[in-house]
């Protein structure tokens, strides 16, 4: 059994008025992320992440923001082609583990939601997914609500 890590890091600029989703559900709040995609910093962490796991370089490779077939699509897609890249070549999830980052709203209320949704697109139990969320402490972009941004690790196994 090979037993291999990976880790994702992104971020996106918050914008008035547009739509925020974030780990594949639409959270209610004055202000959206902004991206080629739905630009939801979550499940591209999870894909940065897996993708990295199983060495097949990242998100932007597989799904270029200068193409226009991606623009405006559901991040759930891409995570989607993501377990099927991972998929086809004998990967199955270990456990993924996660970090939100973000001043406003509370992301704490929406977490088994998520973890509901993403377990769904990605075929694995619920309890192989933690989401956590954190405040900066309303310091740096994160604090003035500026951004957003997220981690995640993921352990992922071959037979
Ligand atoms: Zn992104």
């Amino acid at each position: 059994m090979r037993i291999r890590t990976g880790f994702g890091y992104d971020v996106h600029q918050l914008r008035e008025g547009l739509p925020f989703w974030l780990g594949g559900i639409q959270i209610e709040h004055t202000h959206g992320a902004l991206g080629h995609s739905d630009a939801d910093v979550l499940i591209h962490v999870i894909c940065d992440a897996l993708l990295g796991a199983a060495n097949l370089r990242d998100i932007g490779f597989h799904f270029p923001d200068t193409d226009p077939q991606y623009k405006g699509i559901d991040s759930k897609r891409l995570l989607a082609e993501v377990m099927r890249l991972l998929r086809e070549r004998g990967y199955q999830i270990g456990n993924i583990d996660s970090t939100i980052c973000l001043e406003r709203p509370k992301v704490n209320p929406h977490i088994s939601e998520m973890k509901r949704v993403l377990a769904e697109v990605m075929g694995i139990p619920e309890d192989d997914i933690s989401i956590k969320a954190t405040t900066t402490e309303k310091l740096g972009f994160v604090g003035r609500q500026e951004g957003v941004a997220a981690y995640a690790t993921v352990l992922i196994l071959q037979a």
